[in-house]
């Protein structure tokens, strides 16, 4: 895929960017590996200082990065400013809780036979982080903020169709004040991710991505003996039990649906109801799916933009098509909008079977499914019928609903009359083939430590 900003309102290419040769690529290696070697030493009062400025720097710039986003890959503006400021947030949040996540842990001495026992938490290294255009700015800071708390210094490979918002990362951490080369972009294409992760210097990496690109990292990363995290798909399930507020479960259906014009790994994408009270959640849904105003993301009003590519729309439309062909109901939606722009309208289809595609994979645009259950162990049946297990939600006033779907529910993530969110405080991630490792929290900041266990003895000489 060519490194290019190609705005998906107008198909015109914007900027092209010619990806890294060889040589600056490793030049771009020996960098973060030689700032590794300093920054590691740097104090924690130092890195809380700096990402404190990051964040203001950041609340300074909100409106430019915003604009870019919207630009490179579609969303509306307003969900764009959100995004800025939930970087910030978490910016902040890793600066106030860094400290006390990597302080020492205190063990039992006399258990373990030693005059002092303790387990520290050091950086590991030079970690790669190769992000996905959809949260192009919340996507790569989740993995910035804890990182560089730690220690680590990043290298980050975006996805090639938001190459300004990945410049401006670095860009972000330049400004900040961090030390030079602690967060470089590569603007590299995905066949060279394989000589970075192969590169002696480079300790790790973390994907946010597809299933497949999950895999080749994975593969590499294993024969190379270098730990990953992997953030991948999502179907997430959305069961609406009877006891629900159906018209409140469908509006936050429709924005867990439609958020980022669809384009989220836990957008609720398989929507389960009891058959009570299907008909009238179908209603109240698809009504509310109809209304939603589509346009230019830099409009105000607009609350669903175009798909952030051609092939993201291409590859929507082919699943709708598969399934309307094998017998599926179209409720609302369903067909391209005609005109400049790769606007797909939010739509709604039901009457699924298992030989659909739709069934089993995942929809990258405002596509729901509607699936009809008689009860509710039905309902987690098919929710836990899925490869994927990333979020998950239930809409139930019984208290014993609730607590089965907590337990029984296979995901990473359990939301009960809500919609499925990344929280700084909340860790985040899958089982499944939604993932691996977790991401925020102290869980997130841990995954690329190397937790050091120290036993210290009593004085040989006494
Ligand atoms: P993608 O094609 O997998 O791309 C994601 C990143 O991986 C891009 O930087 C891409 O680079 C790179 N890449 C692609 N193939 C690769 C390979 N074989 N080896 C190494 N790197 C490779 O994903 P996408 O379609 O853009 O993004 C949507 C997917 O991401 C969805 O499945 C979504 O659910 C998932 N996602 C998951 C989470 C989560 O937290 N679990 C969050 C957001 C999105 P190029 O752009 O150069 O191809």
């Amino acid at each position: 895929m060519a490194i290019a900003t190609i705005n998906p309102v107008t198909g015109e290419t914007l900027k092209t960017f010619d990806p890294l040769t060889e040589t600056e690529l490793d030049d771009r290696l020996r960098r973060a590996s030689q700032a590794f070697q300093s920054y590691r030493g740097t104090t924690l009062a130092d890195r809380v200082g700096w990402l404190r400025s990051a964040a203001d720097v950041l609340d300074a710039d909100a409106e430019h990065v915003a604009a870019l986003m919207t630009t490179e890959m579609g969303k509306t503006l307003a969900s764009a400013r959100a995004e800025v400021s939930k970087c910030a947030y978490a910016l902040r949040f890793f600066a106030s809780h860094g400290p006390s996540y990597l302080a020492d842990d205190a063990v039992d001495a006399g258990a373990v036979g030693a005059e002092q026992a303790y387990v520290v938490y050091q950086p590991v290294g030079v970690v790669l982080a190769v992000m996905p255009w959809n949260f192009p700015l919340w996507q790569a800071m989740r993995f910035a903020a804890p990182a560089l708390m730690a220690g680590n210094v990043g290298v980050l490979k975006h996805a090639s169709n938001v190459p300004q918002t990945a410049l401006y990362m670095e860009e972000l951490f330049g400004k900040a004040g961090f030390p030079a080369d602690v967060f470089q972009t590569l603007l590299i294409g995905s066949k060279q991710v394989e000589r970075v992760l192969r590169d002696k210097r480079v300790a790790a990496a973390t994907l946010t991505g597809s299933g497949p690109a999950g895999q080749s990292v994975a593969a590499i990363a294993g024969a190379e003996i270098k730990k990953t995290v992997l953030e991948l798909g999502g179907s997430d399930p959305f069961l609406v039990m009877p006891s629900a507020d159906l018209d409140k479960a469908a509006e936050v259906a429709t924005t867990a649906r439609c958020q980022n014009n669809g384009q989220s790994c836990i957008a609720a994408k398989r929507f389960i109801v009891h058959e009570s009270v299907a008909d009238e959640f179908e209603r109240l849904f698809a009504q509310k799916l109809a209304a939603l105003p589509i346009g230019d993301p830099m409009d105000g009003n607009t609350k669903v933009g175009p798909l952030a590519t051609e092939q993201g729309r291409e590859d929507v439309e082919a699943l709708v098509r598969d399934a309307v062909e094998k017998g599926a109901r179209v409720v609302v939606g369903g067909r391209r909008l005609d005109g400049p722009g790769w606007y797909y309208p939010p739509t709604l289809i039901t009457d699924i079977t298992t030989e659909m595609r739709i069934y089993g994979e995942e929809v990258f645009g405002p596509v729901a499914s509607l699936y009809r259950v008689p009860d509710f162990d039905a309902g987690m049946e098919l929710a836990n019928d899925t490869d994927f297990g990333l979020g998950s939600n239930i809409w139930t006033e019984d208290a014993t609903e609730r607590s089965r779907f907590v337990q029984e529910i296979q995901a990473g993530m359990a939301f009960v009359n809500g919609m499925t969110t990344s929280y700084p405080e909340m860790p985040f991630g899958g089982v499944k083939t939604s993932g691996y490792g977790r991401e925020l929290t102290v869980h997130g900041m841990r995954e690329f430590l190397n937790i050091k266990s120290v036993w210290i003895g009593a004085d040989s000489h006494s």
